[in-house]
């Protein structure tokens, strides 16, 4: 039970880094907005954008 708990917790973490990774901008390295289309810090299209409208 206790070693469950530990593999849940280091599956966390790391879909936590990879989270990290995908939303990290691939141009100036700063953290993208979810909310916005294009980076805060160097305005490079956000490619995780939706473009639905
Ligand atoms: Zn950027």
């Amino acid at each position: 039970m206790e070693n469950f708990i530990k593999i849940e917790n280091m599956g966390i973490m790391a879909f936590k880094e990879e989270a990290a990774i995908y939303w990290t901008c691939q141009e100036c390295g700063e953290l993208l907005c979810a909310h916005r289309a294009n980076c805060l810090h160097c305005n490079a299209p956000n490619p995780h954008f939706p473009n639905e409208k």
